[in-house]
């Protein structure tokens, strides 16, 4: 069980399954077919859910929130979190490209296990395309647009990401309460294996404390430059990889 927030700031606990959302991209099912063709769903003594194909598969391994207050979304993948929140208005007809955009299903806690009912025998490709789905998802190249489609693939809600970070291995999170204080590193099993990428314009806090808005890449992975956004004298400041706790496209 844990807590997060939503991206309006409210709280979130999925201790009572509320917020949880199991999504997973399609094309990844299609692929595994292609290799795994007879693989079932609850058969197959080595993969029994849908979720246990994706179990620590960089990228595809998502947890994903929803904030009953305000439609929000949240979504932790890897070391990553994107923020989205739900659009006010749609756009007219179909993005050019979006033929092209990743294809998404995913089902609040109690739809789901309506879902696993319905899977029980069949191959995952065969679970998504007969199932009647209320909405398809999908999602776009660059990671910053969510669609739901309804049965007749119209568009009736979007999303837009309003942030995104990374957070390094080395995170620690403390809790204090009166003299107790515990902590936990939740991306340390990162380590060694993924770190985070820092990018012209985003915002990196350090392990020391500072907030720097990264204004080039000095040398790829390695020292960035850029300003300390908290300084009463804005000036340039040279940091090290090794200096990055979390990246954002946004202060939060
Ligand atoms: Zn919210």
């Amino acid at each position: 069980m844990a807590h997060a927030s939503c991206p309006n700031g409210h709280g979130m606990w999925n201790g009572d399954g509320k917020p949880v959302v199991w999504a997973f991209r399609v094309g990844f099912f299609r692929d595994y077919m292609r290799t795994h063709p007879d693989c079932r769903l609850e058969e197959e003594p080595e993969y029994l859910q849908m979720y246990d194909y994706v179990d620590d598969v960089p990228g595809e391994d998502l947890d994903c929130w929803y904030c009953d207050e305000c439609k929000g979304l949240v979504v932790f993948v890897d070391i990553a979190r994107y923020d989205f929140k739900r659009m006010e208005s749609l756009p007219d007809g179909k993005p050019e490209d979006f033929d092209r955009w990743e294809e998404y299903i995913a089902l609040r806690d109690r739809e789901f296990e309506d879902f696993q009912e319905f899977y029980e025998g069949k191959n995952p490709i065969e679970a998504i395309e007969q199932y009647d789905f209320t909405y398809h998802y999908r999602l776009s190249l660059d990671k910053k647009t969510i669609y739901a489609l309804d049965k007749e693939d119209k568009i009736v809600f979007g999303y837009f990401r309003s942030n995104y970070t990374e957070f390094s291995p080395d995170t620690e999170i403390r809790f204090v309460k009166g003299e107790d204080s515990a902590s936990y590193r939740p991306y340390e099993w990162a380590k060694g294996k993924m770190e985070v990428c820092v990018h012209p314009g985003q915002y990196v806090h350090t392990k020391d404390g500072r907030e720097i808005i990264i204004d080039s890449v000095i040398e790829d992975g390695k020292r960035y430059r850029g300003r300390d956004i908290n300084q009463k004298e804005i000036s340039e400041v040279d940091i090290q990889h090794t200096d990055v706790l979390r990246v954002a496209d946004e202060i939060c």
